[in-house]
């Protein structure tokens, strides 16, 4: 098969032929036909200090996606060939305490799909039968295939109560994106995103955002006047990993506020504690999705009318993989989606 592999230890990646992944008595093999481009994967694309600490090459990278099973182990009975799926591509152990508890996201020996196995940006990937998502038929394949990252803004965004509340969003990438419409799906009141990029401000506008504005150019104190705001956010949402970006939602909250932490630094935050111990804020810190309480939920929401389809901007056949790359990285794009049905 064809795959989009890091054939070694260093920048770049190869559309390259290699052997069909076989599945075992537990797995589902799955033809894969459209998938999606994470920062993860520009990360081992580009490969920074992270990459070089965790990805062991030859690997096929890639994570998001939704293909049909085409065979299924001998150990399987819940799934069928012909049947429309995506994975969760963190695969849990099945034997430590969280897992044995059901609390399979809290695996401390968690193997990520593209990460540390053979992932997705290819035209077969097995996974095992307990990480398959079975989604029903008619769904827009441009949006199962994005379901993974979807989960990620689905859990971070009801990781709180949101309904009558003022809602935070920091970072319009394609996850705060996707957030915005959640939480004004769950009957927020006023949703405010900040966001340097004026693509994705206006991005974020169409997804509902009550107003998204510039961090650089506008104090959120004005802001919250002009919107006749008293006490402060109720929730922020975290989605940046940038430290000014926290510091400022820390000092926007509501006395007693909320803030989910999805988006991930990359270096060390120095806070000052007093403002939350002395406002009472709650800090939870958000890692992939729920198995699959996360799943469901994006399901639901799907089903019950929330469009997150705005959020994707560019659609590239697979052997393009260099310009949906390209794109990806680029600020003026939302998320980005490979097809691999068109040879
Ligand atoms: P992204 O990098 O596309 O989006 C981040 C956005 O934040 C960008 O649009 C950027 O312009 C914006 N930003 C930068 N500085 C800002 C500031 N000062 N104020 C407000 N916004 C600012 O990433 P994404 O794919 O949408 O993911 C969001 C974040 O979540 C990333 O940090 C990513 O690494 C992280 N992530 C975490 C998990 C998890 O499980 N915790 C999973 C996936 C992604
Ligand atoms: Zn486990």
């Amino acid at each position: 098969m064809l795959a989009l592999v890091k054939t070694e230890a260093g920048p770049g990646l190869r559309l390259e032929t290699v052997p069909d992944p076989v599945p075992g008595i537990n797995d589902v093999l799955i033809r894969v036909h459209k998938t999606g481009i994470c920062g993860t994967d520009l990360h081992i694309d580009s490969w920074d200090g992270w990459a070089a600490r965790t990805i062991h090459p030859p690997l096929v990278i890639g994570h998001e996606f939704v293909g049909e099973i085409v065979e299924v182990g001998s150990n399987v009975s819940d799934f069928h060939p012909g049947d429309l799926v995506s994975g969760e591509g963190h695969v849990t152990c099945g034997r430590c305490r969280h897992c044995m508890a059901g609390q399979r996201h809290l695996c401390a020996f968690t193997v990520g799909l593209g990460v540390e196995r053979d992932g997705a940006f290819a035209e077969y990937v097995v996974l095992p039968h307990t990480n398959i998502w079975h989604h029903w038929p008619g769904i827009d394949e441009d949006v199962a295939a994005i379901f993974d990252p979807f989960g990620n803004a689905v859990h971070t965004a009801l990781s709180f109560p949101v309904l009558g509340e003022d809602v935070l969003v920091s970072g319009a990438g394609p996850i705060g994106l996707m957030a915005v419409a959640v939480v004004k799906h769950a009957g927020a009141r006023l949703v405010v995103v900040t966001e340097p990029n004026p693509f994705r401000r206006e991005l974020a506008t169409r997804l509902g955002a009550t107003l998204a504005v510039d961090p650089r150019e506008r104090e959120l104190k004005s802001v919250q006047a002009e919107l006749g705001m008293v006490e402060g956010f109720d929730v922020a949402l975290e989605m940046s990993g940038n430290a000014t970006a926290l510091r400022t939602a820390i000092e926007n909250m509501a006395h007693g506020g909320n803030i989910a932490l999805l988006g991930l630094p990359t270096a060390e935050i120095p806070l000052d504690l007093n403002e939350i111990i002395f406002n009472q804020l709650t800090m939870r810190g958000i890692y992939g999705r729920e198995m699959y309480e996360t799943w469901y939920k994006a399901a639901v929401l799907v089903q019950s009318g929330l469009d997150i389809s705005p959020v994707i901007t560019h659609r590239f056949p697979f052997r393009e993989h260099e310009a949906a790359f390209a794109a990806a990285r680029a600020g003026e794009s939302g998320k980005v989606i490979m097809n691999w049905m068109h040879t």
